[in-house]
């Protein structure tokens, strides 16, 4: 007694991702997101006696890809398995899902974490079919009745198990952030988590610090963001430690993650696998995948985020931040490469991509390909920035307004008469007035207040509209307030 344990947290992840093929894995019906209710339904989704089976090629082609690259091993042949359980969205009670022989295992995803390097082993990577959608009337527990959408039955699902090496709610992100990013980069699926096209289940247990054996996890489910996940892994790896210090045990379960109230509770007492009595699917016949075909998914492969991050680490001298945050998905990175092409000025170009333009996208909750500037069109903003044609401060004001109206950078400068003052003559006529205007801060100045620069810069800014060129104005006030350049008397 008196002794405290330090515990340890292990996580494994159970990520579905709907894949992004045109039809379902086994009908032709679309798989598209967001028709009307069962628009899209044949007998094969509604699980109708006597219906077929077909298995899409392109769903396995999908798996194969995310397959390589994430250096899994791709079984030279493998079948698919009837989970049977029952649900109201299920009408055949059965999913059909692969078992014992999935189509793809040990592969592993490395990313940095805190500066290191984290590994984390794929366990296995299968195909399944979603099951159709409830919407429960009313309040969810005092509903009277629900309806059942069958358009999200037999959409093309991928599993990737992860083994439990992950330690840490931030090494959970992060592993998603790259699995998304891998997904996406692929196109494989659109990685968007708060409509569903990409859902995690999280495994947690915890044991005391430095011990071998696995405590006993709960699973949590129901998490639709990044943030959500690492809060819901916090939440329980805190809530089971309480369980141990107080002498209790972790029961095996599944568990919810109230994302209002912030916490996990208990959905379920954990099935087993033998609980779904599993066995081989007799419709289909097994599926063999050739060296061919793998080799095919190989070299089809695009240059994947890790290898973008670490050129544009080395091509562009960025920082590893800016790196990771412009290769996040391939549109973004493409869009940054397009603006450095014609404005070669790699630092200056992310600040603005990164600050300015995903700024304003986020607040709007927009992606990149909605972008209303398009990358060209923000070169030449910033090339007019670089000649010193506009202030830096101007080019913001210039940037939100081809934002909103889609115009050129030119057109905006032209129109509102935005040119930068660099001319001597006009630049030191300003200057003079506002040195009349403000006799205080000049007498401090003179008395050795330098603050006062400052201030005196910031009158001369704003009776230029912005439009005063501030080096420029900072040299020219210095030079008057040090008595070198006396007022053009004219004459002489
Ligand atoms: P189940 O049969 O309960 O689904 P699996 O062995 O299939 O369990 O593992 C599911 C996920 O849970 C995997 O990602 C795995 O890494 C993870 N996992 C397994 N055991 C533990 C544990 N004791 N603690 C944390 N995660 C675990
Ligand atoms: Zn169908
Ligand atoms: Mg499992």
């Amino acid at each position: 007694m008196g002794t405290t344990t330090t515990y340890e947290a292990v996580i494994g992840l159970e990520v579905h991702a709907q894949l992004l093929t045109r039809s379902k894995i086994f009908c032709g019906c679309s798989a598209s997101f967001g028709s009307q209710p069962n628009s899209q339904a044949c007998p094969v989704c509604l699980g109708m006696p006597g219906v077929l089976p077909v298995l899409n090629k392109r769903v396995v082609e999908f798996a194969i890809k995310t397959a390589v690259a994430l250096g899994c091993e791709i079984a030279e042949w493998c079948r698919f398995a009837r989970k049977n359980y029952f649900y109201p969205d299920m009408p055949k009670n059965y999913q059909i899902s692969q078992y014992e022989l999935p189509l793809a295992r040990k592969g592993a995803l490395e990313f940095p974490v805190n500066g290191l390097t984290k590994r984390v082993r794929i366990h296995r990577l299968h195909l399944e079919e979603d099951v159709g959608k409830l919407l429960h009337a009313g309040t969810f527990q005092a509903a009277d009745y629900s309806l059942v959408d069958f358009n999200r039955s037999g959409v093309p699902l991928m599993e990737i198990v992860s083994e439990p090496d992950i330690r840490s709610p931030e090494e959970a992100a992060e592993y998603l952030r790259q699995l998304r990013a891998i997904l996406v980069y692929l196109e494989v699926c659109d990685g968007d988590m708060e409509e569903g096209s990409l859902r995690c289940d999280a495994n947690v247990s915890v044991r005391p610090a430095g011990t071998e054996e696995l405590g006993v996890k709960a699973e949590v489910k129901n998490m639709n963001s990044f943030k959500h996940v690492q809060k819901a892994l916090a939440y329980e790896i805190q809530r089971q430690v309480r369980v141990l210090e107080e002498g209790g045990r972790i029961v095996q379960e599944t568990r919810l993650w109230d994302a209002d109230q912030e916490l996990t509770f208990p959905m379920r007492s954990k099935e087993y696998a033998h609980d779904y009595r599993y066995f081989p699917e007799p419709d289909l016949v097994p599926l063999t995948i050739s060296k061919e075909w793998i080799d095919e998914g190989r070299t089809t492969l695009p240059e994947l985020p890790r290898e973008r991050r670490a050129r544009f680490v080395q091509q562009y001298s960025l920082p590893h931040y800016d790196a990771a945050v412009l290769t996040a998905s391939r549109s973004l990175a493409t869009y940054y490469e397009a603006v450095v092409k014609t404005f070669p000025e790699p630092k200056t170009a992310s600040n603005w991509v990164m600050v300015e333009l995903l700024g304003q996208l986020n607040k709007e909750g927009r992606q990149i390909a909605e972008s209303p500037i398009p990358p060209a069109e923000l070169a030449a903003l910033l090339t007019l920035l670089q000649r010193g044609t506009i202030s830096g401060k101007i080019a913001k004001a210039v940037f939100e307004e081809m934002y909103r109206t889609g115009k050129h950078a030119e057109i905006i400068v032209k129109e509102q008469g935005l040119t930068q003052i660099s001319d001597q003559d006009e630049l030191l006529r300003i200057v003079e007035a506002v040195l009349a205007q403000h006799p205080g801060p000049v007498a401090d100045y003179r008395k050795g207040k330098v603050q006062s620069l400052t201030f005196l810069v910031g009158a001369v800014m704003k009776a230029s509209r912005g439009k005063a060129n501030p080096k420029a104005v900072n040299e020219l006030l210095r030079a008057r307030l040090e008595g070198e350049g006396e007022p053009p008397k004219g004459g002489g």
